[in-house]
């Protein structure tokens, strides 16, 4: 994992002069604590590896996979060009790294210097060749991948001698603590980013600053791989060759699934648009229910958003569509479908949910909404917030198919907006008001 999940933040934004030390960005880390931080896992990471040279010779036997290893990396990073070519030319996705693969090998096999060059190198490498993200960004890559490197080193040192290059036993021994080191290298990894990208940009909130599953997924088959390659290396070296290649097509088919997502997405918001929100929705409510199972769905309108536009202009509008997607994200389960349907329309569909309940959820979503404000500008203390409408109606008491239970939805939102705003209104085909429209 590298810190290429950090968004916007203001530290991490611009390019940077590598030579120009007062003018590096890194001095520009919001908070002392943050900056310190950040140099503190750098010079860990130098003293470390300085460390492990002085205490320990590097032994002779270790030369050739080090080289091999060295040359598996950055031959995969040229390899890897014009995958990522793809992504500069179509998508706006962060590139991704699989060099775990070599660097978790090198873990596995080498001294823990030697380590911490192949990780450097492979870091540096690519920064040169693809990904050319700030500097003090990418040194702090490379320093957590090398502290968490050494920490997983340490483990299979303290679990009985360092490496297969010494015939380690087949056995399930040596798995259990192959997969135990894996482990200590990915949560480590993990955590030491995570703390970074959340103290750089405290608006994100911790559960955005650590990633999806797919992502520790992807990290660890690629940290699996890196075992399979050490084994390789020491057992039958050419097999070096498939696993180049196989972790090519996992970079190839990670891309797909990158550009995919794009596509659903909502540029704006990062919620689903609104034919991958129907599209969802429709699979959704195909799915065999329970007898008596209910699906939701809510209808949510800003209040007054024209006003919001006029008095603060198109950015601060945007910014507040941006903080009620990411209250919606925050209100609701994985499994709910959250879309933007236009302009300033958000539409969830909840499945196996009550109506009843869908009304509570409404309720507590439009409490939070009418909670939530955006800032002006920078540094600006006024705020500006708003408020929602939201309709509910429920599958398949009030319409029995998508486009029946999104016009009654909308009946009952509209109801909402003639109500005076900022409330939640449940479908009902009783009330009079609405009545002879569905007639
Ligand atoms: P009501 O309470 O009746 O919903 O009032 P309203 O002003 O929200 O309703 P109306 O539908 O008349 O206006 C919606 C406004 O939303 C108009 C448009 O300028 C704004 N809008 C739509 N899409 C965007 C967007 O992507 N960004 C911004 N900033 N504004 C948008
Ligand atoms: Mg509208
Ligand atoms: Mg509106």
């Amino acid at each position: 994992m590298t810190a290429h999940g950090l968004r916007g933040g203001q530290g991490f934004t611009g390019r940077l002069m590598p030579f120009r030390v007062r003018r590096w960005a890194l001095w520009e880390l919001p908070g002392r604590v943050v900056l310190g931080y950040v140099l503190a896992i750098d010079v860990l990471a130098v003293v470390a590896t300085g460390f492990a040279f002085s205490s320990s010779p590097v032994g002779v036997g270790n030369l050739l996979p080090f080289m091999v290893l060295m040359t598996c990396s950055l031959v995969y990073t040229e390899m890897s060009r014009p995958i990522e070519r793809i992504r500069e030319r179509y998508a706006a996705t962060p590139h991704i790294d699989l060099n775990s693969v070599w660097m978790f090998a090198a873990v596995v096999l080498l001294h823990p210097g030697l380590a911490a060059v192949v990780i450097s190198t492979s870091y540096f490498y690519r920064w040169t060749r693809v990904q050319h993200n700030p500097l003090h960004r990418r040194m702090f890559s490379t320093a957590a991948a090398v502290v968490a490197a050494i920490l997983a080193d340490w483990f299979l040192v303290s679990t009985g001698g360092h490496a297969f290059a010494e015939v380690w036993p087949h056995d399930l021994g040596t798995f259990l603590r192959l997969v135990g080191a894996g482990a200590i290298f990915l949560v480590s990894n993990t955590i030491l980013i995570t703390l970074a990208v959340f103290g750089t940009t405290p608006e994100v909130r911790l559960r955005e600053a650590m990633g999806t599953p797919a992502d520790y997924a992807l990290e660890s088959a690629t940290i699996a791989l890196g075992i399979v390659l050490a084994w390789a290396l020491v057992d039958w070296p050419v097999a070096l060759l498939l696993i180049l290649g196989i972790t090519l097509v996992l970079h190839r088919s990670v891309l797909i699934r990158q550009l995919r997502d794009q596509a659903r997405a909502d540029a704006k918001t990062g919620l689903l648009n609104a034919s991958s929100w129907a599209e969802a929705a429709a699979v959704e409510l195909s799915r065999p229910r329970r007898p008596g199972g209910t699906t939701s769905v809510l209808m949510l309108d800003l209040d007054h958003f024209k006003l919001v536009n006029d008095r603060h202009g198109h950015l601060v509008g945007d910014s507040v569509l941006r903080a009620v997607a990411d209250t919606l994200r925050a209100e609701l389960r994985a499994g709910d479908l959250v879309g933007r349907f236009g302009g300033e329309e958000f539409v969830v569909l909840l499945p196996d949910t009550s109506r009843f309940d869908a009304l509570a959820i409404a309720e507590r979503i439009r409490c939070r909404v009418a909670a939530t404000t955006v800032s002006v500008a920078a540094g600006d203390p006024h705020k500006v917030g708003v408020t929602v409408s939201i309709g509910v109606a429920a599958h398949p008491r009030d319409a029995g198919t998508l486009d029946g239970l999104i016009k009654v939805t909308d009946k009952a939102l509209y109801q909402a907006k003639t109500a005076g705003r900022n409330r939640t209104v449940g479908y009902d085909r009783h009330e009079p008001s609405i009545r002879e429209d569905v007639a």
